[in-house]
């Protein structure tokens, strides 16, 4: 193709993945992100990784998706809002993640990524992609902040100026040349440090890192073995992942919900007395997660955080 086909082809994918529902899309060349992997070598040489260590295995390939993908040129990277004002209705039950309260999101956005190739070959027939949410070794931050969707802000996660924080990324990697996006430069946080100081496991680190072993949303998602029992009067009510470090950041402060109709909280679960959640047991929980994020965990691991936090319950 030529330069200026490039342009046209990149010009319509963006508007191609507006018309999919994706509020952010840019596209970046693809590169081996060094910088990345030293990063993530060390944070897991210093053991903040917790017990997740499966990021230390194979780091060239997580740094390089020439290798995950041979003859990738493009990283197409969206992101999908999924901020909500409808959450849980009663006060001193757990709580979970906003991004976990409707449907999982991993095929969903697949889907649409899958979509968006498909209009990408009626253009271009030998074109090739993969499209990947969070299933793969793919550093979906780092692509993001290429492809200019945001920063990263000090609680680690990437920041829109327009819509904030919380969005889920996608990405689509392609074996096409096409126009691309300038990456975020330096950050907008400036003076601020509203989530270090409002994260009360103290997980944030002063350079950007996370504290896998301290972090709320790892101990009660990836961990395995029983949640830290010094760690458990910082937990507050956070019964799968948290989002306080989001919560706090003056980027979101004019976060707007989502309309993602499978994104949105059932009655059932907004309705959950705190009476029920400690009550939950194997059926309900399925009735209640089925193909949503926290089905991942299993009724088990969930009913261990629900027993970790039950006294911080009021
Ligand atoms: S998710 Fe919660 S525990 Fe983890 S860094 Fe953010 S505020 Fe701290
Ligand atoms: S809370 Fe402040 S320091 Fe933390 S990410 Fe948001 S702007 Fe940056």
């Amino acid at each position: 193709m030529t330069a200026s086909a490039d342009i046209r082809l990149s010009a319509l994918i963006r508007d191609k993945a507006t018309e999919l529902g994706f509020d952010l899309c840019g596209i970046a060349r693809v590169r081996k992100l060094s910088e990345c992997k030293e990063v993530l070598t060390k944070w897991c040489a210093e053991g903040l990784n917790d017990k997740m260590t499966y990021l230390i295995r194979d780091p060239d390939k997580r740094a390089d998706p020439g290798i995950l993908f041979p003859g990738a040129k493009s990283m197409i990277v969206t992101g999908l809002n999924y901020y909500t004002d409808k959450r849980q209705k009663h006060l001193y039950v757990p709580l979970i993640s906003i991004y976990a309260l409707g449907k999982d999101y991993h095929d969903l956005i697949t889907a649409r990524l899958e979509k968006l190739l498909t209009y990408v070959k009626s253009f271009v027939p030998d074109a090739e992609g993969r499209a990947f949410c969070d299933d793969a070794p793919v550093l979906e931050k780092p692509w993001a902040v290429e492809a200019g969707l945001g920063w990263r802000g000090k609680h680690s996660i990437v920041i829109n100026d327009t819509i904030g924080s919380f969005f889920f990324i996608g990405v689509l990697i392609l074996n096409i040349e096409l126009d691309y996006d300038k990456h975020v430069e330096g950050d907008k946080c400036g003076n601020c440090r509203a989530c270090i100081d409002s994260c009360p496991t103290g997980a944030i680190n002063i350079d950007r890192t996370i504290d896998a072993r301290r972090c709320i949303a790892n101990l009660t998602i990836g961990n395995r073995g029983p949640v830290p029992e010094e760690i458990i009067p910082y937990m507050g009510r956070m019964v799968y992942s948290c989002d306080i470090c989001q919560d706090v950041c003056p980027w979101n402060k004019n976060a707007k919900p989502h309309n993602v109709a499978e994104f949105m909280i059932v009655d059932e679960l907004a309705d959950m007395t705190k009476e029920e959640w400690l009550s939950l047991d194997n059926a309900k929980f399925d009735t209640l997660f089925k193909g949503t994020p926290v089905e991942r965990v299993k009724f088990d691991r969930f009913k261990r955080n629900i027993e970790a936090i039950s006294k911080n319950l009021k």
